[in-house]
């Protein structure tokens, strides 16, 4: 059998999971469905309960009380050794005292596959993770994005039908990250594997995951694809969690509109009940202009290759984010008087901090 020809992904399902540790709440009620062969990214700031979700699948971890199921049975009481997930850890978790080959080779195995079909299938994983001679070294004599290409092909050595990545890449450089983040992605894709990765790095959710589910305190706060997740965010805290975000100070009208840095906005969303929120609007929605009599003034400017960043200061002291394309903010320098404007896009707007 060739590892080209897997098994096809299983869907994975939480339901009301809860775990806790003494008084801390891990998980509290998790519901979220992973589909078949699909990337999902958990999202979420440190603590929110990522990893324990993820060991809740390994089966190193078990729930107080809710559901796993994958393919719609639970496999909640099943061990760890007994299910079909292979799983990468942020540190390189290889064995030190083998080599490559036999790191890949090791689960086969345990699990009494002969010699020449593991050696076999572990030369073609290390080739598949771009490592085709490099079967003989040893941990040490690997980079650690070598590490992590092999770590990856030992979870995929039994041909799981969940992969699971717990922050594979974090312990990496800039420049490795990147392209070990295009070679996981397209070969999740061509090996059809459900995958469930865990980052707290917004960037890498939005652009490996088909689908990125956002947790807060141990509960999903929103799943959904990057691109709706980032222009159609459900909460506030995913819209300040995904992406960078405004807050600046404004007052509801009463029709459904805001009022915020001299312009009246329509608004999406809950209202608060107060008159005086805080409006949540990202940088890429506000234009700066040069204007002599420009009531703002250009703080800082940092220049990102294609756009550029300017922080200003609004009438009252208010400091706004604005993302511009860098042709357009030349001649915008620190001190700069400019006119700035909302684009007319409906807000969201939170109760004021
Ligand atoms: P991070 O991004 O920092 O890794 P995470 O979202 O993966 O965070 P978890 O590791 O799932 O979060 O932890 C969720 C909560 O449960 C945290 O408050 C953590 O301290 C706690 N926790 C996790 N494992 C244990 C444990 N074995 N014993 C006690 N508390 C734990």
């Amino acid at each position: 059998m060739t590892i080209t020809q897997t098994k096809p992904g299983a869907g994975v399902e939480f339901r009301a999971l809860r775990r806790t540790f003494g008084s801390t709440v891990a998980l509290d009620g998790l519901d979220l469905t992973v589909a078949p062969g699909e990337l999902l990214a958990l999202l979420g700031p440190s603590g929110c309960g990522k990893t324990t979700a993820l060991r809740m699948v390994a089966g190193f971890d078990h729930p107080d009380s809710g559901q796993v199921l994958v393919d719609g049975v639970d496999i909640v009481g099943v061990p760890a050794d007994k299910r079909d997930a292979g799983m990468v850890f942020q540190s390189y978790s290889l064995f030190p005292n083998l080599s490559a080959r036999d790191n890949v080779a090791f689960g086969p195995r345990i699990r009494k596959v002969d010699a020449a079909t593991r050696r076999a299938r572990a030369d073609e994983l290390l080739a598949m993770v771009g490592l085709p001679t490099q079967g003989d070294r040893f941990p040490h004599q690997l980079s650690g994005g070598q590490q992590q290409r092999v770590a990856l092909a030992r979870a995929l050595a039994l041909q799981p039908r969940v992969l699971l990545l717990d922050e594979p890449l974090s312990a990496l450089d800039a420049q490795v990250r990147l392209t070990l983040r295009e070679e996981i992605s397209r070969l999740q894709k061509n090996l059809g594997i459900t995958t469930i990765f865990v980052t707290h790095d917004q960037e890498e959710a939005l652009s490996m995951a088909d689908r990125v589910a956002v947790l807060r305190d141990g509960r999903l706060e929103q799943c959904a694809t990057p691109i709706e997740l980032y222009h159609h965010p459900a909460t506030a805290f995913v819209a300040e969690f995904v992406g960078t975000m405004n807050r600046i100070p404004g007052r509801l009208t009463g029709s459904g509109r805001v009022e915020v840095a001299g312009q009246q906005l329509p608004v999406i969303g809950e209202l608060p009940g107060d008159a005086a929120v805080d409006v949540l609007i990202r940088p890429e929605d506000v234009r700066v202009s040069a204007a002599a009599d420009g009531p703002a003034r250009v703080v800082t400017v940092s220049f990102l290759g294609p756009t550029t960043r300017l922080f200003v200061e609004l009438p009252g002291g208010v400091g706004i984010k604005a993302d511009l394309a860098t042709r357009q903010a030349s001649g915008l320098g620190p001190g700069a008087a400019v006119q700035v404007e909302l684009a007319e896009h409906p807000v969201r707007v939170s109760a004021s901090r």
